[in-house]
């Protein structure tokens, strides 16, 4: 274990016996939890199978919050079940839609154990005509500090549960009205698609690759064709650069990869992802070319940050190009989106086009990824929860000397 993982708090575990004491909920669970939270209740052994696809169906496929719901699961069940499960969501504490439709969810997720305090994560859902994708925490904040990036600065980190990430889904598609018979919601703008959320990408807090058996299962949870049903191809996992997980991300997530590159040489990179200095450049495309599946239909995106004067020079573009010869490759830019106290600038325009020129013209496909929901904080590398601002603000007025009272009215009069 190195240090950077040291720093990382796992979530804490409840027993199956604690679950079931505590009136857990259900929502967000495995189907071997399911199973075990059955089997806690004396369901017979020959029933769980059964026991558990229905739970599945109503859950995952229907959204049904209330276990009276379930018409096929008999009275005296429902009511053992209720009597000692919830199907509750974490809850939403705000929500904050940007003028151009994407919004932003602050969710609070319960303490999960006597020393746990509960956590905050955000939740961003992206909507465009034909799609709408749902940007998901995988830890609350990082333990990666990436000089550019708003969550790296959140110093308290715990990696969330398989359900903690499954949880944002399912709020997603309560508050989208996204479930057999539902309304939409009639503020903000929703595609007019089957599926209100029908991507998922895992770039909101937090390093997906450092939380691994939690976000594999999660997503176990989401592309499961009986329930939440969403295509392996829809969801495409972000990472740093954790070297020696990728190959199994591909092997037993088995989503799309995205790389989040921002640089072409170690000295630069070293500085703008400090993972660098652990998997440079050389290992961390070595590792791309292997990743199991890679076709020209299902290629690696490597997601560059524009950040102005630092790495958007002609030579970085075609340096970019040479690093990635032969690959089956999409190039990312992405504006830099600004936060309070970040230290960088946004490339200009021009610049932005000139870089994406080259790397078009070697053949690579160079959207520039619209900056969305930037009014809100919303945007790539600008989530963190407020919990975490507020308790800084906190320290900053206790140390000058302002009450309770007076930082209250500063946090929320801003
Ligand atoms: N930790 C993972 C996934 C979350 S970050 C990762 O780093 O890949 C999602 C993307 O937003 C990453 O490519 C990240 O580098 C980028 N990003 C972070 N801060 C940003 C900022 N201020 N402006 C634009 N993109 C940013
Ligand atoms: Fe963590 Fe990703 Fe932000 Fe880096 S860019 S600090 S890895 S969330």
């Amino acid at each position: 274990m190195d240090a950077l993982e040291l720093k990382i708090e796992k979530a804490p575990l409840l027993t199956v016996q604690e679950t079931v004491e505590k009136g857990q909920s259900l929502a967000g669970a495995t189907r071997l939890q399911l199973a075990d939270a059955l089997r806690a209740l004396d369901v017979p052994e020959r029933d769980l199978r059964m026991r558990s696809n229905q739970l599945w169906h109503w859950i995952y496929h229907r959204g049904v919050t209330d276990f009276d719901a379930m018409l096929n699961v008999s009275k005296p069940m429902r009511a053992l079940l209720s009597a000692h499960f919830t199907l509750a969501r974490p809850e939403v504490v705000s929500e904050q839609i940007s003028v151009d439709g994407t919004r932003k969810w602050l969710i609070r997720l319960p303490p999960r154990g006597p020393h746990d305090k509960g956590a905050e994560i955000e939740t961003v859902y992206i909507p465009e005509s034909d799609r709408g994708t749902l940007c998901v925490s995988s830890q609350v904040g990082c333990t990666l500090n990436c000089s550019f990036c708003h969550t790296g600065t959140q110093r308290l980190v715990r990696n969330l549960t398989t359900a903690e990430i499954v949880a944002q889904l399912l709020v997603a598609r309560d508050r989208l009205g996204d479930w057999p018979g539902a309304e939409r919601p009639t503020d903000g703008f929703v595609p007019d698609a089957w599926r209100a959320v029908s991507n998922i990408v895992l770039m909101g807090m937090g390093e997906p690759l450092y939380n691994f058996e939690a976000v594999r299962d999660a997503m176990g949870v989401v592309v499961d064709g009986d329930g939440l049903s969403l295509s392996r191809r829809r969801i495409t996992l972000s990472t740093s650069g954790v070297v020696p997980m990728i190959a199994r991300a591909g092997d037993e997530i088995g989503s799309m990869l995205a790389i989040s590159l921002h640089a072409v040489r170690d000295d630069l990179r070293n500085e703008l992802v400090p993972l660098n200095r652990k998997y440079p450049i050389k290992d961390l495309l070595a590792a791309c070319r292997a990743y199991p599946g890679l076709s020209n239909a299902r290629r690696i995106t490597f997601e560059y940050v524009m950040l102005d004067g630092v790495n958007d020079s002609h030579a970085d573009a075609r340096e970019l190009v040479r690093l990635l010869k032969g690959m089956p490759a999409k190039i990312n830019l992405i504006p830099f989106n600004p936060w309070p106290g970040s230290q960088y600038q946004c490339s200009s325009w021009e610049k932005i086009e000139e870089f994406s020129d080259i790397v078009f013209r070697a053949g690579y496909a160079s959207p520039v990824r619209t900056p969305r929901g930037r009014d809100i904080l919303a945007a790539c590398g600008q989530l963190k929860s407020e919990t975490e601002k507020l308790r800084a603000r906190a320290r900053l007025m206790l140390e000058s000397g302002i009450g309770a009272e007076g930082m209250y009215a500063t946090a929320h009069g801003e």
